[in-house]
Order: structure tokens, then C-alpha cells, then sequence
């Protein structure tokens, strides 16, 4: 493909990308499931001479949309957002012509540079003291692992990489039975195992956070057991119904028993731009050794785009880095981020955060959240009246109700729901019991569309509550 002809489809991809957003409220927000219908209609084999872009072209409009369950949809309510702005897009867009790897500060130094000027832009937007360096990471997912894999080499005296852990003992990680399933995969693929990843028991509502007290007396007797422990994992917003730890509570006891302590706030830590959110929700913070948030969920920057803050990156980088002489760089004044995680290869990821926030400003930004909390309250209330049962009470913008009837009643109204097409929302289990979870944090999505949900829940539950 010559570059004039790349700059002509480029067009049309950018074109195309309005057109489909701004029809997006007429599509169903999850297509049809049939398994097997759109591999159907790829060809079978590879073709042996080039095509035409245009028949590319036209097989991605007849195949692709209609085949996508649209994340970018305003009336997703499902899971958690994977929020978009258009402003991250046309970031995403331009990294992709730029096509760097960013491994090394050499390798990309712009990149590099923004990386650490948009972290501490965040550090700041989210009221972390001055101190807080990190780095972007894909995913919460990947920060968590590398946060695990940091206590495990803590605990073993830094000799796990070297040595294995065959005669370590039993490494204990510690966390309360609402954590996401990112902190179970982290402990399986550390060599922890999932019997050694101690799930505690939480107070109960609101916080669902977990009992400091029990986890004090499990420290001790993993202790006298002889066993290591080795690390603690909080979270701020857990992903069922959105239960959030004491950090005082947690910070203390990482601190009396030299634990090295994590925070997952994947979801909720974009919520923390608004400072009248952070006394609720994460006093404390600043005494967390490693935090995960996910911009790439609610704040608008383009997934893949997830922030893992460190009070002092050392452990991490003693932990991951490896030179071999191919990566060497001379000067050593740099950052190369690369030593800081799991992947050598590195995407630009900084852009879209620098133009998101400048395009915004934190002011955009929190007004889309404070607008999702207030909306879920009034939906929530709505459900209320009409006689839902709301199992648990709006956490930010996430709350969780059920129907009339058993489990199975509950998970035939999710199932009608999302094959009406006009929301799209997710089952989950609360202390035993199917719920349905409901939270606002789409981008686009506004108080219309939220309400709207309402009337298509009472409409399918077909007025017997
Ligand atoms: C979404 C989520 C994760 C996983 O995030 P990935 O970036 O997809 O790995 C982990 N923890 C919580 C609380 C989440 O909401």
C-alpha cells in the first residue's frame, strides 16, 4: 500500500468511526448470540494473492459491527466501562502511524519522558503525595502480578528468581474474599498457589471491608506455623458490589508485620479525581506500597491503559530487571520502563492520557463522574419504588438488585434483558444469592439513558414486582 493511498482509507476509517458512534444508540448493545456466525463467514483459507482494499473494506462493514458487542455503547451497563473518549482514539490513531516500541528510554524517549510527566500528572489528579513515581502497565491484571511477584521476592530475601521456591516455605499473600479474580491468577502464576492466597472475611455493609482483626490473628498463627507471609492485596471498589478496604487498618498491619501491601483500584481509583470522594473511599492511600488503577475503565483513555503507582520502585525493578547485553544502554540518567514490568515490549500508551486531560481538563472528567454516582443513585431509587430489591446499595456508581423470584428467575430476567437490546448489564453472586449488577460509567451515556433502563427492567420483569 502506498502512503496516498493509506492517507485516503485513513480517512475513511476516521469518517467511518463518527458514523458508527453516532449511531450507536439505534444498534442493540449486544448482537444476537449464535456461535458460529461470523467465523462463518470469513474464508476458510488464507488467500495465496493479495486483494483489493476495497473488498477488505467492504467485508469489514457487512461483518465486523454488527458482530460486536459495543463497549462504547451509552447504554453499556455491564461489567465495568472501557470507556473511550474520542480525543484517546485520535491519540490511539496516532501511535499507530508512529508505530514505536518504547522499551528503553532510547528506544523512544519522548515516550518514556511523557510516560513519567502524564504518571505524576495523575499522581497529582488523584492526591497522592509527592513521591509516588510508576509506570503504565496493560492491564490491572499485569500491575498485580507484578506487585505479587515484588512480595514474593521480598520474602525470599530476593533469591526466588535465582533459586525457585522448592524450599521456601509456604509464601503467604493476604487479601479479603471480595478481590477480583486478578489476585488469585497473580498468586497460581508466582508460584504462590491459590492454597497460600489467604481470602479473609469481610464486616459486611457497606465496605464489605475486610476484618483487620482476623487477619491479624491469621498472620500470626501462619507465623507460628512457620510459614512466610509475604505480601497484602486491598482493594478500593471490588468488581461484584464494589466493597472497599480500611487502608489505615491495612497500612498498619503491613507495617507492624513488614508486609509489602498492594492496592487494587482498577475501577474505582479513576473516581478518586474528585477529592470530595477520597475521605470515603481511600484515607489512608499514602501508606500503600503499590496502587492499580485503570484509566482505560472510567476516566476515558482508550484500553489498554492501566497505572500501577509505587512509593519506591526499587523492589519492583530489583525484581523484574534483566540486562543482557543486547539491552544496555550507556548514560544511565534514564528511566527504561521496561525493567519496571512483566513485558519487554512496550506500547506508547502516554499519548492518549496527555491528550485526554488536556483536552477535558479534570474538571470534564469529574463532572462525567459525578454525573454516573448521582444517575445510579436515581435509578437505584426508581428501582426502589417500583419494588426491586436492592441487595446492595450504590458504591460510586455500582449497585446490585434482584427481581421477583429464585436465582433462576433472576438470571432469565439478565438473559431477556440483554436480548432486548436497548441495555446491556451483567448477573453476579452476592453472599450466596444471584444478583444483577448495574453500574453507569460510559462515556457518552446521559441521564436519559440511565433512566431508560429502568423502564426496560420493569418492562421485561413484566410488572410482577
Ligand atoms: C477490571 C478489574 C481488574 C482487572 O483489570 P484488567 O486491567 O482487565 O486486568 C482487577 N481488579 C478490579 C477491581 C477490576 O475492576
Amino acid at each position: 500500500m502506498d502512503w496516498d493511498e493509506f492517507a485516503a482509507w485513513g480517512a475513511k476509517a476516521a469518517e467511518f468511526g463518527a458514523g458508527y458512534h453516532k449511531g450507536l444508540r439505534e444498534r442493540p448493545v449486544r448482537p444476537a448470540m449464535a456461535p458460529g456466525r461470523f467465523a462463518a463467514r470469513l474464508a476458510s483459507v488464507p488467500p495465496e494473492a493479495g486483494e483489493e482494499m476495497g473488498a477488505i473494506w467492504e467485508d469489514f462493514e457487512r461483518i465486523v459491527p454488527e458482530g460486536l458487542t459495543h463497549w462504547q455503547h451509552p447504554r453499556f451497563f455491564a461489567y465495568f466501562p472501557a470507556n473511550a473518549a474520542p480525543v484517546s482514539m485520535l491519540a490511539e490513531m496516532l501511535v499507530s502511524v508512529l508505530a514505536p516500541q518504547c522499551m528503553l528510554w532510547q528506544t523512544s524517549p519522548v515516550a518514556t519522558e511523557m510516560e513519567g510527566v502524564m504518571i505524576d500528572w495523575l499522581r497529582q489528579s488523584l492526591g497522592l503525595p509527592q513521591g509516588f513515581s510508576g509506570v503504565i502497565q496493560d492491564s490491572a491484571s499485569s500491575a498485580t502480578l507484578s506487585a505479587v511477584l515484588t512480595m514474593r521476592e521480598r520474602a525470599t530475601g530476593w533469591t526466588g528468581n535465582r533459586e525457585g521456591l522448592s524450599a521456601k516455605g509456604r509464601l503467604r499473600i493476604y487479601c479479603s474474599d471480595q478481590v477480583h479474580s486478578s489476585i488469585d491468577r497473580a498468586c497460581w502464576v508466582a508460584g504462590i498457589g491459590q492454597e497460600n492466597l489467604v481470602k479473609l472475611p469481610t464486616r459486611g455493609a457497606p465496605e464489605f471491608a475486610v476484618d483487620a482483626d482476623a487477619l491479624r490473628a491469621r498472620i500470626a498463627e501462619d507465623r507460628a506455623a512457620g510459614h512466610v507471609p509475604a505480601g497484602i492485596i486491598a482493594v478500593t471498589g471490588a468488581t461484584g458490589v464494589g466493597a472497599w478496604d480500611r487502608l489505615p487498618d491495612l497500612v498498619q498491619i503491613a507495617r507492624d508485620e513488614g508486609l509489602y501491601l498492594h492496592l487494587d483500584a482498577a475501577w474505582a481509583g479513576s473516581a478518586m479525581i474528585c477529592p470530595e470522594l477520597r475521605a470515603r473511599f481511600w484515607a489512608g492511600v499514602d501508606g500503600c506500597d503499590s496502587i492499580v488503577f485503570n484509566p482505560h475503565k472510567w476516566l476515558g483513555a482508550q484500553f489498554d491503559c492501566s497505572v500501577q503507582f509505587l512509593k519506591d520502585p526499587k523492589s519492583q525493578i530489583d525484581t523484574l530487571k534483566i540486562e543482557p547485553e543486547y539491552l544496555k544502554t550507556s548514560g544511565s540518567e534514564v528511566v527504561n520502563y521496561s525493567e519496571w514490568t512483566i513485558p519487554l515490549g512496550r506500547r506508547f500508551r502516554a499519548l492518549k492520557l496527555w491528550f485526554l486531560i488536556r483536552y477535558y481538563g479534570l474538571e470534564g472528567l469529574r463532572s462525567r463522574i459525578r454525573n454516573h454516582v448521582t444517575w445510579a443513585g436515581e435509578l437505584c431509587e426508581e428501582l426502589r419504588r417500583d419494588g426491586f430489591e436492592i441487595v446492595t446499595e450504590p458504591i460510586l456508581s455500582l449497585f446490585t438488585f434482584r427481581g421477583p423470584g429464585d436465582d433462576e428467575a433472576q438470571q432469565a430476567l439478565v438473559d431477556a434483558i440483554n436480548a432486548d437490546g436497548r441495555i446491556y448489564v451483567t448477573q453476579g453472586m452476592h453472599a450466596g444469592r444471584k444478583v444483577i449488577r448495574f453500574q453507569v460509567g460510559q462515556f457518552d451515556c446521559t441521564r436519559d439513558d440511565v433512566m431508560l433502563a429502568a423502564t426496560v427492567i420493569r418492562e421485561l420483569a413484566g410488572g410482577r414486582t
